[in-house]
């Protein structure tokens, strides 16, 4: 399949058409970014290993009865993927508290919930992603009440399956980020990437962070850290 015209650039990814309008090819980047948008900076070789992890983890949720937007992995960066339009919500699930959520309710970060959590934010970078729940995506028309209980329940049932998977590779799943699209009949697939830029990895035993945290927040050793990701769930790095 070759890559057509150049559809979009978002922050970490590009994607390109091709010639069936049903498909596309997705470009993963080494740019990083943070605070939306006002940290940047690079992980050598992120996109390659963002590329990998992501359809590792989605021709497992694949397998496990979780529709997805993946075909073909083309490259060492570029994916053949169905094309959708993106339900504009950010879906996070949480299993353990970290990042915004510990600072909205004041816990501290590694507080282990009693059953997961899920939220929705508004996919608006010019309104910062704001913090939206059901009512507030129904009434904006952004889904239908039908496609927003489909959404919640695939969230859990990720979570559920990679949750697992994670924990027989010493990978503690904290939370992460899910985007949803429709294909042109409607139908509601898993989109986006699943990597340690949009969900938090911490080690099981020392609880080191194995994710985008470390650029987020200074901590060092990022590129190692994404590449310990790739050893342990593909036994291989770059
Ligand atoms: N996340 C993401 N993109 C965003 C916001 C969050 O991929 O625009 C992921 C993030 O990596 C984490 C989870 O969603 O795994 C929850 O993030 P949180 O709300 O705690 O926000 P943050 O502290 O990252 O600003």
């Amino acid at each position: 399949m070759e890559k057509g015209k150049q559809l979009y650039e978002g922050k970490a990814k590009k994607v390109f058409a091709t010639s069936d309008d049903t498909l596309c090819i997705v470009s993963y980047k080494d740019d990083a970014t943070a605070f939306n948008g006002e940290k940047k900076g690079t992980i050598l070789g992120k996109g390659v290993i963002n590329n990998r992890l992501t359809n590792r983890l989605m021709r497992l949720l694949e397998a496990e009865g979780v529709p997805t937007h993946l075909v073909e992995e083309l490259g060492e960066r570029e994916t053949l993927v169905k094309r959708v339009t993106i339900v504009p919500l950010e879906v996070i699930v949480r299993n353990i508290a970290a990042g915004s959520f510990s600072k909205r309710f004041g816990v501290a970060e590694g507080l282990v919930f009693q059953s997961p959590t899920i939220e929705f934010s508004y996919k608006n970078d010019e309104l910062g992603d704001p913090l939206m729940n059901d009512y507030h995506a129904l009434a904006l028309n952004l889904a239908s009440v039908d496609e927003i209980a489909l959404i919640k329940n695939y969230a859990f049932k990720v979570n559920d399956i990679l949750k697992t998977f994670l924990l027989e590779h010493d990978i503690e799943l904290v939370d992460f980020k899910l985007e949803f699209g429709r294909l042109s009949d409607g139908t509601i697939v898993l989109a986006d990437e699943i990597s340690p830029d949009t969900c938090r990895f911490w080690d099981v035993n020392t609880h080191e962070k194995l994710d985008k945290d470390r650029f987020r927040r200074d901590l060092g050793g990022v590129e190692d850290a994404y590449n310990e990701v790739m050893r342990r769930l593909l036994g291989d790095t770059i």
